[in-house]
């Protein structure tokens, strides 16, 4: 297994890889702060995503949390000394499912014979972000900014990007998903192309080729823009089934396929696009 370690993307621009789901974890170190993009599943997790940043830089660590889902941020634990932000919605919807989320993911542990990890989760305190922001807010690093983005409702209803105009990079959280499909259970699937296509039109993010999802590889804007196209493609297809009076989720199926997605997503696109009518 190859050593998990930061790897440099761009001048004072990180990306932590974790095999666990392929997670990926970013630091940008300015001249007097550094800025960490979400901090992994539990405390235990968290605790060495802060040892891995340290090895990097000793400045005060300022924590952004791209959205609640536990794995992007239930690590929160690990940097109580850090202003953590996050959306305002993300701090509302972890206070609402945060055990939940919890509860199904000590089951699934269990269930896989994972039982340190299901321990190590069991027992994590969950910390709420605490610097709440609703819209596009810059923040200071010293000597260089991090700008974080709010397009709109996508992968969930409050997923903040995070950009560094300076190199052209963009931590884009679950709104962009490398090496499998985009992850429906949240979504927004008739509004998550218009989201992601405003996020690369918004000036920090505009001049961007380098775009870290929250899993898999470093993509590019090309990559993007073609997600981009597939999810409004969905949305599409989608609408057109509503207009013609579908009503179940297998018809949506059907109206989808071949548009690049798998029949998993499809069905769980189709559940959600049934869920928000009512
Ligand atoms: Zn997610």
């Amino acid at each position: 297994m190859a050593e998990v370690t930061f790897r440099q993307i761009a001048p004072g621009v990180h990306v932590r890889r974790h095999e666990e789901l392929n997670l990926n974890c970013g630091l940008v170190v300015g001249e007097q702060r550094a800025l960490l993009v979400d901090t992994r599943s539990y405390h235990e997790h968290g605790m060495e995503l802060l040892a891995a940043v340290r090895e990097i830089t000793d400045l005060e660590i300022v924590v952004v949390n791209t959205h609640a889902h536990y794995d992007h941020c239930f690590g929160n634990s690990a940097f109580r000394d850090s202003q953590i932000y996050a959306h305002v919605g993300a701090a509302e919807e972890l206070r609402r499912s945060g055990e939940d989320q919890r509860e199904q993911v000590v089951a699934h542990l269990r269930r896989t014979q994972r039982a340190h990890m299901a321990n190590a989760m069991a027992s994590t305190e969950i910390v709420l972000p605490f610097y709440l922001v609703d819209g596009d807010t810059t923040i200071d690093l010293g000597g260089r900014t991090a700008g974080l983005l709010y397009a709109g409702r996508g992968h969930t209803d409050h997923d903040l990007a995070v950009a560094v105009p300076d190199v052209g990079v963009v931590f884009a959280g679950d709104l962009v998903e490398e090496g499998a499909d985009p992850a429906m259970e949240d979504a927004f699937p008739l509004e998550w192309a218009q989201t992601l296509a405003a996020l690369a039109d918004k000036g920090p993010a505009a001049q961007a080729d380098l775009w870290v999802p929250g899993h898999g590889d470093v993509v590019d804007r090309a990559f993007v823009d073609e997600q981009a196209d597939v999810l409004a493609e969905l949305a599409a297809r989608c609408a057109e089934v509503v207009s013609d009076g579908g009503v179940g989720v297998e018809a949506f199926v059907s109206a989808c396929r071949g548009i690049g997605l798998d029949t998993h997503t499809l069905r769980e696109a189709a559940v959600r696009v049934l869920e928000l009518r009512h």
